[in-house]
């Protein structure tokens, strides 16, 4: 009888459930153990989410920055930040559930789909059996119900795909009430008057512009120089000098040390003694994987000091027949990689062709407004020597659409190799740059030169035109250099 290959995954969330989509294809008899629901905190409480209550804030903030100068004209024209009652707002409350609706939505088709794939999925939370690999190689999974039983499964190949849950700090233990982590502000029925938000990384940047665009007075309480500390500094730049100017206190080089709720308000307390007082308080102060208690180091699979999952490029981990993909990995914690982790690891483990995981082609955005999206080399890889690249910067002011809509922030910057001109990274800061990016994560997946990027035909007028203006000079910048 033909032997079918058993793989059962840890963790529903794009790392689990694209894997196990792709097994079920493959022919693979797969059982998928989540303890939340399919899509994971991707779908329930991290991305999906964010993204939908980024959209309302969208909204606020294109009227909010852009009427006055296209025209509009509103029942109260005092500038929004000085009106008393503000003539456009927001019901948090409705705002919210739509939010919860969507997700679990989501989470639903996800379900539909997968099961429709064939997989059997189980609720529940799913650990490695101790005892290590049986005489055919397969490995034990245990399932513990919520009804307090547990299941005990057979696999040829486990993928762990356990996501991460938010950090708290010891004297900042979330209430759900006033001091909030990411997952918990979907329950608030009205918009927090004076938000402080800890963490200035992508979470924290997230949310303060959300939140203030939405209406409340935010104060960004970051450790760091400036925000977003991992991202392009000028993009950092331009994204803090907009945060100011709308009216958010961003404190830099301020590190939260606790956060203690009185009544109806929140006092955070800083490293220096300073206090600071809100309504409500946002932690958004990092991650921990969800690896602990997972009988992981027992059966030989090895963690970092965070806690985070050993892979190599094709998501094998140092225990034979176990797989690991997404953020319980730490590898690039973005929903589209945990995806492609998952699916090369089913590749891998099922004998098809497989691709190692190229993160230098990875395209990410921070949906603030404007937004921030970046793919391939960076600034600090040319700084540090990892990549030998040339640069351009155009800021969108020059740009006729840009003009017309009234956007005044943000830029395009290309890089390219000096000899060959090819495309290796790339940063646009501009409304929607989720969507601008593409082009050149197709030039960089490809590797073509700054010459064919600008040849392509671009809408005029577009933001795009910006691209491709980009490569342009880029292309003659290298011409000229050449000739000299
Ligand atoms: C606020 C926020 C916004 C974000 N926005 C974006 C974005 O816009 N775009 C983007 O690409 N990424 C975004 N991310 C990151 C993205 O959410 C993660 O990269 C993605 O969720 C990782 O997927 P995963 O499969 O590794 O884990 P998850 O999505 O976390 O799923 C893991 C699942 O495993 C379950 N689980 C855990 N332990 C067990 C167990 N022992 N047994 C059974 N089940 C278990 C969990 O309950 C969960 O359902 C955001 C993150 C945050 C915090």
């Amino acid at each position: 009888m033909e032997h079918v290959t058993r793989i059962v995954i840890i963790g529903g969330g794009p790392g689990g459930y694209e894997a196990a989509l792709v097994a079920a294809q493959l022919g693979a008899e797969v059982t998928v153990v989540d303890r939340d629901g399919l899509g994971g905190s991707a779908v329930l409480t991290d991305c999906v989410p964010s993204k939908t209550l980024i959209a309302t804030a969208e909204v606020m903030t294109t009227f909010d920055s852009s009427y006055e100068e296209l025209g509009i004209i509103v029942a109260d024209d005092t500038p929004p930040l000085e009106q008393q009652a503000r003539v456009v707002g927001v019901d948090l409350g409705k705002v919210n559930r739509r939010v919860k609706r969507l997700a679990i939505a989501q989470s639903h088709d996800i379900t539909q789909a997968v099961t429709r794939a064939g997989v059997t999925v189980l609720r529940g939370k799913g650990r490695l059996g101790p005892g290590g690999q049986g005489v055919d190689g397969s490995r034990e999974v245990l399932v513990d119900h919520e009804d307090g039983s547990t299941e005990s499964l057979r696999a040829d190949a486990v993928l762990i795909a356990t996501g991460v849950h938010p950090r708290e700090l010891p004297d900042a233990a979330p209430d759900g009430e006033r001091i909030l982590t990411w997952t918990q502000v979907y329950d608030l029925e009205e918009l927090p008057r004076d938000l402080i938000v800890v963490g200035s990384g992508v979470t924290g940047a997230e949310f303060a512009g959300a939140y203030q665009a939405l209406g409340s007075n935010v104060t960004l309480v970051s450790s760091r120089d400036r925000v977003l500390p991992g991202e392009d500094p000028d993009a950092a730049e331009v994204l803090e000098e907009v945060f100011r100017r709308r009216g958010m206190n961003v404190m830099s080089r301020s590190r939260a040390e606790s956060a203690k709720r009185i009544g109806d308000k929140v006092e955070v307390t800083l490293s220096d003694g300073t206090v600071i007082e809100g309504t409500h308080c946002l932690m958004a102060v990092g991650s921990i994987p969800n690896t602990a208690g997972m009988g992981l180091e027992e059966a030989g699979v090895h963690l970092n000091d965070w806690g985070q999952i050993k892979v190599d490029r094709v998501s094998r981990t140092t225990a034979p027949g176990v797989y690991a993909a997404g953020d319980c990995t730490g590898v690039f914690m973005l929903a589209s990689v945990a995806a492609m982790q998952g699916r090369i690891a089913m590749y891998h483990a099922l004998g098809d062709a497989v691709q190692p995981l190229n993160l230098k082609t990875v395209a990410s955005n921070v949906f603030t407004d404007p937004e921030i999206a970046t793919v391939g080399y960076t600034a600090a890889d040319v700084q540090r020597g990892k990549m030998d690249a040339v640069e351009i910067k155009l800021p969108l002011r020059g740009n006729p659409r840009a003009k017309m809509q009234g956007i005044r922030d943000g830029f395009v910057k290309l890089f390219c190799r000096p000899g060959t001109g090819i495309v290796v990274g790339g940063v646009v800061v501009a409304p929607r740059a989720s969507e601008l990016i593409h082009s050149i994560s197709l030039a960089v997946d490809n590797n073509l030169t700054v010459e064919q990027v600008s040849g392509a035909f671009t809408v005029y007028p577009s933001l795009s035109g910006s691209t491709a203006e980009a490569a342009r000079q880029l292309h003659i910048r290298k011409r000229d250099e050449g000739d000299a």
